[in-house]
């Protein structure tokens, strides 16, 4: 027997018919491409060969003769609901064969027709049973489709989650950092104020210790009090740059002047400077903050007694500044996050000059921030218990702000 295809070009619908009556096989194919001219019909004579078929095809349904000599049709009825349970199957039961036919639907199957068939009910049922197959697939097309709208969401769900619960602890650590960080200044605020009082008393106003003491603490809070500011306006999206060309050369040396001015133990610091300007379009209070952020830095993280040297160059259309410090160094493993918002690298504390405390985690965060707003890059090498360099490369071609 062979199972050719009764085939319509661009049918959608596709129907397995199994019967081992010859004449029927190619009798019902024809009923139903005349009534229905889209539908695809295949036919096999074997249940066996039925079910290889079901394999590699879906059918919108099938129509097999229950009685078939080896495997029957409830036999196959039963494969089907295995294999394919939403392709409605459809029984040839014999004349009074009501026993059978009620097997059949207890197994599962769509309807049944009896021999001899009567065209326009068999028509009728297939019809409704690809109907029906075509409802099934779209309520699991739907179903799948809500599975995988539910999964992502609960996936959305988790991530978001866990983005609040890192929120939630990095607002923690903050607090606790910034509580910590605000008191030191505030207790040698207070202290030399009672001094002061005592002093004022006693009439020893000679001394102005307590007043140094007074201003350092002071410029440490607002130090603190200045990063949290930019943080937020960073975190806000509106650190505006207020931008006009600048010679980055002469930006620096006045920072570098005002450094040494204010650093406290004095510091010794070996510069190398262009002879010829470089002109930038930069917000030069911005870019000298972060100039004095590493600066800053490199002489907490460095013995008083070692130089920090500051070279700024011309490479090509880029202004880039290296900040050297021959101090304690990052390890290896630290240096990917120290650019990271409150991040501080542990155990530092000891190794901090006297004068300085360790800080908010804060200062290079904003100045990464601040010199990527420049359409430039900050990047750092480091070896422990050697030293640090940080470089600052700014596009000497940027543009002026327009307000
Ligand atoms: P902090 O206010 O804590 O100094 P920063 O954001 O400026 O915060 O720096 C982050 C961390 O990077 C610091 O806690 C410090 O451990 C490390 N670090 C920054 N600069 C240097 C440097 N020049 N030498 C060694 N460590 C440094």
């Amino acid at each position: 027997m062979t199972h050719e295809p009764i085939t319509q070009s661009h049918c959608q619908e596709r129907v397995l018919l199994v019967d081992d009556d010859t004449a029927l096989l190619h009798a019902l194919p024809l009923t139903i491409t005349l009534r229905i001219p889209h539908i695809k019909v295949e036919i096999t004579d074997s249940a066996i060969e039925a079910l290889k078929r079901l394999e590699q095809m879906e059918y919108d349904a099938i129509i097999t003769d229950i009685k078939m000599p080896g495997m029957d049709g409830l036999a196959l009825l039963h494969a089907i609901k295995e294999r394919s349970p939403e392709t409605p199957t459809i029984l040839i039961t014999g004349h009074g064969e009501h026993d059978l036919a009620i097997q059949a639907l207890r197994g599962g199957a769509y309807d049944f027709i009896q021999k001899p068939i009567d065209r326009e009910y068999f028509l009728l049922a297939l019809q409704r049973a690809i109907h029906t197959c075509r409802l099934r697939r779209q309520v699991r097309e739907q179903q799948r489709a809500l599975e995988s709208y539910a999964t992502s969401l609960e996936a959305l769900v988790a991530e978001r989650t866990k983005e609040l619960q890192e929120a939630n602890a990095a607002k923690d650590r903050f607090l606790s950092i910034a509580s910590h960080e605000l008191r030191t200044p505030l207790t040698s605020l207070k202290m030399m104020i009672q001094l002061l009082h005592r002093r004022i008393e006693q009439r020893q106003l000679s001394d102005n210790t307590a007043i140094t003491v007074i201003e350092r603490a002071t410029r440490r809070m607002e130090v603190l009090v200045q990063d949290l500011l930019s943080t937020s306006l960073i975190e806000l999206g509106q650190l505006q740059l207020h931008k006009q060309p600048h010679d980055m050369v002469a930006l620096c040396n006045t920072v570098i002047e005002e450094f040494q001015m204010t650093a406290s133990p004095p510091v010794t610091l070996e510069t190398k400077m262009p002879t010829e300007p470089l002109i930038a379009v930069v917000d030069s209070i911005r870019i000298s903050q972060v100039l004095l952020n590493l600066l800053t830095n490199a002489r907490k993280y460095s013995h008083a007694a070692h130089p920090i040297s500051i070279h700024v160059m011309r490479q090509g259309e880029t202004c880039v500044i290296e900040v050297h410090d021959q101090g304690i160094g990052i390890e290896a493993e630290q240096l990917p996050y120290i650019f990271e918002r409150f991040y501080r690298v542990q155990d530092t504390k000891d190794t901090v000059q006297t004068s300085s405390s360790q800080g908010l985690g804060l200062g290079l965060y904003i100045t990464r921030q601040i010199v990527i707003q420049h359409g430039g890059h900050i990047s750092v090498q480091s070896m422990p218990g050697q030293g640090s360099t940080f470089t600052v490369s700014i596009p000497l071609n940027g543009q002026e702000d327009p307000s």
